[in-house]
């Protein structure tokens, strides 16, 4: 037997690795079983150049637990190592590689802890033994062990098929992986679809055999085959059905609503990638939603935090993508420097673009009934990023109080000759609740103007993006300025009531009205509108949302404007006639609360008083 030490720099190196990555420690079985893959994937090259002596035979790798033993083992039928390879692999290569990434290590999280290799499974192991016999037919087997320190033993061992047994001896604060559930989530989690099949263990199978009465259940044991060896995404598209992509979708997300729609990415120049993206249905939850695609390497998991790959409007998207161009044992903040990375996001960017434009070139009637999903996407997207701008111009749509969809030029045309104000500004009219702005939709109807809804979160952001592109197009929300107001036309109409009357007036709609913070305006109105509105300016309401969404409930306090119809009879009529001053109080007092309750403002003890005070005056 060989005794020997693997390196003297480093002697204290396992204990940095079990506290640094004590956090991470599950990803050992992941370098174990990539390092198997790649011994069996050279296996098979060497097969088809003829240059492997013996039968390639079945390549299946096997995970083994001993729990009498306490023993985990991953066993592969790949090209196995000689001596002198495990000298240089596994003292020299691979203690190397495990120093260095640990210099890189330091505090900053690198993703994915790729790199890290044979040395992780120190992680878990106290003691670790690989037995190997290389292909080469003169090649003795070998059998070397490490405790955990830098030194090690070798021996030859009477192994006879070729490849390698990694067995790790589970140290005592490690027991978990003697788990059988656990290294079956391990290996769903790291090695779902790697491209070599692996064997944990056997299953009870049943198969239907005969017909009619003969008919019965044939059970038997086979093999648990946890992983997919060919996932969709490493298939042509021509090769897929719709079925296949949806199935995939449940591979990857079992019990998910169906996607809406994919798209396929392929390519190998300037970069290597492949993947399929899913735009998910959405159900208002995005948070739920986000963060959910999977980063592959060759077929090896590598994260599901992509936040640096992926444009962040593009996290709402599920699905995989692998890339072996992707830096994976560099920190987070500089991967979203790379040049690859980069050009990885902006491809990304353009296929997303393309794939909405071609649905909508070629389907719009099911582009536009899917809208109230894809909108999230693209509206986002055009907040977030320029180039996606220039192109979801094309394609983004404003839904009309009707139900009708049109494109940012079609809405502009649309309403151009009637919503065009005194200043050559074109005003889009919006309602956020169709319901609680009724009466303010229903004036801007017959006004004949045309209301947009805009209910989503995402939609004061989005025209405030709209109005600073295109300096044209205002938005203004129904219920922000009287019917007249919204949109300033040259001609203005007279007041029917004299400057002196409109001061009195005035005078006791102040008294009504408590808060000192609202403004009143006199406003000579149509005699058909109501005689009292309460208007919610539209710059200071979307300042407030813009607060309350970032939790800041009360920057603003409730701001609203107060505008009293000098035209409406009960003003300019009924008002300004009555004798008791008691009375023109009370009267100016009922006419705010008529519109405060048009509003929803009334509540509690004051509707009742106002249904009573109601009752005097329609009498
Ligand atoms: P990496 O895989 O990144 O090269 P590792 O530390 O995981 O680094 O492994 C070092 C080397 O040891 C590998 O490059 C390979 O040559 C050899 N090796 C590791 N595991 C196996 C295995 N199961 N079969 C054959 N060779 C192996």
């Amino acid at each position: 037997m060989e005794k020997g030490n693997i390196s003297v720099q480093a002697e204290n190196i396992f204990p940095i690795i079990k506290k640094f990555l004590y956090s991470d420690h599950d990803i050992f079985l992941r370098e174990l079983v990539s390092n198997a893959v790649d011994a069996t994937t050279k296996a098979k090259a060497l097969a088809l150049k003829g240059d492997l002596k013996s039968e390639l035979g079945d390549t299946t790798i096997e995970i083994i637990l001993d729990k009498e033993a306490k023993t985990l083992t991953i066993k592969d039928k790949g090209i196995g190592m000689s001596e002198a390879e495990v000298k240089k692999y596994l003292n020299q290569v691979a203690f190397s590689s495990a120093e260095d990434f640990l210099k890189k290590f330091k505090d900053e999280s690198i993703i994915g802890h790729f790199g890290l290799g044979f040395y992780s499974a120190f992680m878990v192991a106290e003691k670790v033994d690989v037995i190997t016999k290389s292909y080469k037919k003169t090649v003795k087997a070998v059998k070397w062990s490490c405790e955990g320190d830098p030194s090690y033993e070798m021996e030859s061992h009477s192994k006879k098929v070729r490849g390698t047994e990694i067995v790790l001896h589970i140290a005592e604060d490690s027991l978990e992986f003697l788990e059988e559930a656990r290294i079956a989530q391990l290996l769903n989690k790291y090695c779902k679809f790697l491209p070599v099949a692996i064997k944990f263990g056997t299953k009870e199978d049943s198969v239907w055999e005969g017909e009619g009465e003969e008919k019965k259940e044939v059970k038997s044991t086979v093999d648990n085959i946890i992983n997919n060896t060919a996932p969709a995404w490493t298939k042509k598209p021509t090769e897929l059905s719709d079925e296949d992509y949806k199935n995939f979708y449940q591979e990857l997300y079992p019990n998910s609503p169906e996607p809406l729609f994919w798209i396929h990415l392929n390519i190998d120049f300037p970069f290597d990638l492949t993947g399929i993206l899913y735009f998910p249905k959405l159900n208002n939850s995005l948070e739920i939603q986000k963060n959910k695609i999977q980063l592959y390497s060759n077929q090896v998991f590598v994260t599901d935090d992509v936040k640096e790959i992926v444009p962040e409007f593009l996290t709402l998207l599920h699905g995989v993508i692998d890339s072996t161009d992707i830096p994976l044992n560099v920190s987070r903040s500089y991967l979203q420097s790379d040049s690859n990375v980069k050009k990885i996001t902006s491809y990304i960017t353009k296929k997303v673009a393309e794939k909405l434009s071609k649905l909508f070139k070629k389907e719009r009637e099911n582009y536009e009934s899917k809208w109230s999903e894809i909108g999230v996407f693209v509206k986002y997207g055009i907040i977030s990023d320029e180039k996606f701008y220039e192109k979801a111009v094309k394609f983004a749509l404003f839904q009309a109080l009707d139900g009708k969809f049109y494109t940012m030029d079609e809405y502009k045309e649309h309403v151009k000759e009637a919503q065009t104000d005194k200043n050559g500004k074109i005003i889009y009219l919006y309602a956020q609740n169709a319901k609680e702005q009724h009466s303010f939709i229903e004036s801007a109807k017959t006004a004949g103007y045309d209301v947009l809804i805009m209910d989503n979160v995402i939609d004061n952001h989005f025209m405030q993006h709209i109005e600073f592109k295109d300096q044209d197009i205002r938005f203004v929300r129904v219920d922000s300025e009287t019917v007249d107001q919204l949109i300033q036309k040259e001609e203005v109409r007279e007041s029917v009531m004299s400057e002196k009357d409109q001061e009195k007036v005035k005078a006791l709609f102040e008294t009504a009205i408590e808060n000192k913070a609202t403004t009143i305006d006199m406003k000579p109105l149509s005699p058909e509108d109501h005689p009292i509105l309460i208007t919610k300016p539209e710059f200071m309401r979307r300042m407030q949302e813009m607060q309350s969404l970032q939790g800041n409930k009360d920057g603003f306090g409730d701001f609203f404007n107060v505008v009293i119809n000098t035209n409406h009879p009960l003003v300019a009529d009924k008002l300004v006639r009555m004798k008791s001053a008691e009375k023109k109080d009370r009267f100016a007092q009922y006419l705010y609360d008529l519109a405060r309750l048009n509003q929803n403002m009334l509540k509690g003890e004051e509707l009742s008083q106002f249904i009573k005070s109601s009752l005097d005056f329609v009498n």
